[in-house]
């Protein structure tokens, strides 16, 4: 896989699973924004930690959530390198209770991060891919926007709406040679997920066929094969990163 004189959009891409995508398709020769929103030391560390190796990165904050600041960082990612070919969706939050305690403003918090705010930057892109004739969008989901799950009525509708927005995007751009995938993990080890109580961890463990929970780098590898031509022939496709957590 090669991706240079590519240049990558990372949104949330500077801890997590996003941090790893950063690290993977910079090794692979792409110029990477790392997008951050109140992650400002993880963003300016790893920027100083990727370029200290030669790689090109770059921080530019931005809510995602917010459509005139998404616009304007994809139009400053423009200025500065002429061009995205890459732009991966994978700002996320999650807020999670049952339904009867569940707030209006929890569900409206997690759909507007997670949902509104690939569909805020995919908006953006997409005129520049159009014209470029060339793009990938990534879009992270999850196992749990496939097969739902207690607690999370707020975030699976997200991830399941993400589905469809990957599929509708998908039919929309292929003409124009942008493809448009989503990646759905299942269990990684992250801030996300560190947070669970250790019983209910080792729980989800005992349901994973091959029987340990994954890795941010295993996100990233199927993110980068998406991002590179290897997958050029790919698009409306959900792919699961989850040791066989989910199988359909
Ligand atoms: P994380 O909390 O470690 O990272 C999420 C990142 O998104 C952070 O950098 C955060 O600052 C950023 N972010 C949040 N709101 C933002 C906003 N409004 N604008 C810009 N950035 C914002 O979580 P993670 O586990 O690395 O998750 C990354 C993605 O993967 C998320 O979309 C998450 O839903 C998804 N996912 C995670 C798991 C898992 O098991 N960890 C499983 C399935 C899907």
């Amino acid at each position: 896989m090669n991706l240079q004189g590519k240049v990558a959009i990372v949104t949330g891409g500077a801890v997590g699973i996003g941090r790893a995508i950063s690290v993977k398709l910079a090794s692979l020769g792409a110029t990477i924004i790392v997008n951050y929103n109140s992650s400002t030391n993880a963003a300016e560390s790893l920027v100083e930690e990727l370029t200290g190796k030669g790689f090109k990165a770059v921080g530019i904050k931005a809510d995602v959530s917010d459509f005139a600041a998404s616009q304007k960082l994809i139009e400053n990612a423009v200025e500065k390198y002429q061009r995205v070919d890459i732009l991966v969706n994978n700002a996320g939050i999650n807020i999670d209770t049952l339904i009867l305690r569940m707030t209006e403003d929890d569900f409206d918090r997690v759909l507007k991060v997670n949902l509104k705010g690939a569909w805020n930057c995919s908006k953006h892109v997409a005129r520049i891919m159009s014209k470029n004739r060339y793009g990938k969008i990534i879009n992270i989901s999850s196992v749990v926007g496939i097969v739902g799950n207690i607690g999370q009525t707020n975030y699976c509708a997200a991830k399941a709406g993400l589905i469809g927005l990957t599929k509708a995007l998908a039919r929309e751009l292929a003409k124009r040679n942008v493809c448009v995938n989503a990646v759905a993990p299942g269990f990684i080890d992250t801030k996300m997920t560190q947070q669970l109580d250790s019983r209910f961890i080792e729980q989800i463990i005992n349901s994973i066929p091959l029987g340990k929970q994954g890795l941010p780098a295993d996100v990233a590898n199927l993110v980068a094969f998406l991002a590179s031509d290897l997958s050029d022939y790919i698009t409306g496709q959900v792919i699961n990163v989850d040791g066989g957590m989910v199988m359909y």
